[in-house]
C-alpha cells in the first residue's frame, strides 16, 4: 500500500510540456455477483487499448505508448492473481512507474486517466476511509495489541499480568480466600492500568488514529474507567471478545465493521457541520467557488465531495490560481489561464500537498443542493482584507 509520503510525492508531480503524459490506471476486481473477474480484466485491457489507439493517432510521445503497453501486460497478468485492486502511476518520459495495492474501497471501478497530473482522488480518499487503527484485546489477566493498516493486520505487543502466588491460590484450605480475592482484584486493576498506560503512550507517539477494544462486557466498565481522556477520544468502539479463542483475523473483522459504522456516522456529521457552518458563516463553505477560495486562503481542513464529482474550471499557468469562472486571464496575476476539464485534477493534488483531508461521500440531496462539494474550515480569515477577493 501507499504511504502518505509517496502520495504527496505523486501529488507534486506535474508534466512540463505536451510530450509528457501522466497516466493513472485503477484496477478494481469486481465482486463475483456483479461480473466475473475475467470480464474485469477484459474491460481493463479494452480501456488501455482504446487509449493507446487514440494516443498513436495523435502522434503522442513514445514514452506514453510504452507506459500503456506495460499497463496492458500488467492487466493481462492480473487474472492469475487473487483479485487485489491495484493502482499504477506512470510517466515514462520522467522515469516514473509505480504500482500500489489498494484496499477494498466502496464504489470504485476500473479506470484509466491520461493527463498533466496523476489522478489521485481514489488514493487520497483511502486515507480518510482507512485511519490507522489499533485493536486492544483485554481480559483480566492478559492483553494483546494489534495494528490494522489498510488490509494488513500485525501484532504489536502482548502481556500477561504477573499474578502473585496468593492471587492465584485460594489460600490454605480456603482460610485466606476472601483476602486473596481482594488481592487479585488489585492485580487486575494494575494490569488494566498497565494496558491503559501503554495505550496512552501510543497516542502520545501518534501510533494510531482510532482504537477498537475487544473485551468481555463484564470487564469493560472497569477497564474503560482506567482509560486516559486522550485514549478515550480515539476510541471508535468496543466489542465483546474472549481472548483465548479470538483469532487476529476475527478481531480485524470486528474492527472493520466498527470502523465502517463510525466513519459513516462521522462523514455524515462532517457534511452537517460544513452545511451548518456555511449557513451561519462559521466553519463551513459550500459550492466550488467558495471551496476554491477557502483552499487558496489556507482555511480548509477537509474537502467533502461525491466520488464522481467533476466541474470545469481554469487554472493560471503562472501562479496556479484556480477559478470556477472560465476566464482567459488570471484574476490574481493577469497571466493566461489553462482549461481544466475537471477541477479535481488540480484541487486534489493541492489538497494532498497541503494536508487537507478528502472525504468522498455517497450522493445525497442536501449536498446535491449546494453543488456536491463543501469544505470544513480550520478557521475563517477576514475576507475583506484579502486581495484575492478584491481582484475577483
Ligand atoms: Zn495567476
Amino acid at each position: 500500500m501507499i504511504t502518505r509520503e509517496e502520495l504527496r510525492e505523486l501529488a507534486s508531480f506535474e508534466c512540463r510540456d505536451d510530450r509528457e503524459l501522466a497516466i493513472s490506471f485503477y484496477f478494481h476486481p469486481s465482486t463475483p455477483q456483479d461480473k466475473s473477474h475475467r470480464e474485469e480484466v477484459i474491460l481493463a485491457k479494452d480501456l488501455v487499448s482504446k487509449t493507446l489507439r487514440e494516443l498513436q493517432i495523435n502522434d503522442h510521445s513514445r514514452h506514453a505508448t510504452e507506459d500503456l503497453e506495460r499497463i496492458l501486460r500488467l492487466a493481462e497478468n492480473l487474472h492469475g492473481n487473487s483479485a487485489r485492486a491495484k493502482a499504477v502511476f506512470a510517466c515514462g518520459a520522467r522515469d516514473v512507474w509505480q504500482v500500489f495495492d489498494l484496499p477494498p474501497v466502496a464504489s470504485s471501478s476500473t479506470r484509466l486517466f491520461v493527463n498533466r497530473r496523476f489522478h489521485l482522488r481514489p488514493m487520497a480518499a483511502v486515507f480518510s476511509e482507512y485511519p490507522r487503527i489499533w485493536i486492544a484485546l483485554v481480559d483480566r489477566q492478559s492483553a494483546r495489541l494489534l495494528e490494522i493498516q489498510f488490509a494488513q493486520i500485525r501484532e504489536i505487543n502482548e502481556f500477561t499480568a504477573a499474578l502473585s502466588r496468593r492471587g492465584r491460590s485460594d489460600g490454605y484450605a480456603g482460610y485466606n480466600a476472601g483476602h486473596a480475592e481482594r488481592h487479585s482484584e488489585d492485580e487486575v486493576r494494575r494490569h488494566y492500568q498497565r494496558a491503559a498506560e501503554f495505550l496512552k503512550q501510543a497516542v502520545e507517539r501518534h501510533q494510531f488514529e482510532g482504537l477498537v477494544i475487544g473485551c468481555h462486557d463484564v470487564n469493560w466498565p472497569e477497564f474503560e474507567s482506567q482509560l486516559h481522556p486522550y485514549v478515550r477520544k480515539r476510541l471508535l468502539g468496543q466489542f465483546p471478545a474472549d481472548l483465548r479463542s479470538l483469532t487476529n483475523d476475527e478481531a480485524k473483522t470486528e474492527a472493520d465493521r466498527i470502523r465502517r459504522e463510525v466513519l459513516q456516522r462521522h462523514h455524515q456529521e462532517l457534511i452537517q457541520e460544513a452545511l451548518d457552518g456555511a449557513r451561519s458563516k462559521g466553519r463551513g463553505v459550500t459550492g466550488l467557488r467558495r471551496v476554491l477560495r477557502a483552499a487558496e486562503l489556507g482555511e480548509v481542513e477537509c474537502i467533502i465531495m461525491t466520488p464522481e464529482y467533476s466541474a470545469r474550471a481554469v487554472e493560471c499557468t503562472n501562479c496556479g490560481h484556480v477559478d470556477s469562472h472560465m476566464v482567459s486571464y488570471c484574476p490574481a496575476c493577469g497571466r493566461k489561464t489553462r482549461e481544466l476539464s475537471d477541477v479535481c485534477e488540480s484541487l486534489v493534488p493541492t489538497a494532498i500537498r497541503n494536508n487537507i483531508g478528502l472525504v468522498l461521500v455517497p450522493p445525497q440531496e442536501e449536498l446535491d443542493r449546494v453543488g456536491n462539494i463543501a469544505a470544513l474550515l480550520r478557521f475563517r480569515s477576514d475576507r475583506n482584507t484579502n486581495e484575492l477577493l478584491a481582484a475577483s
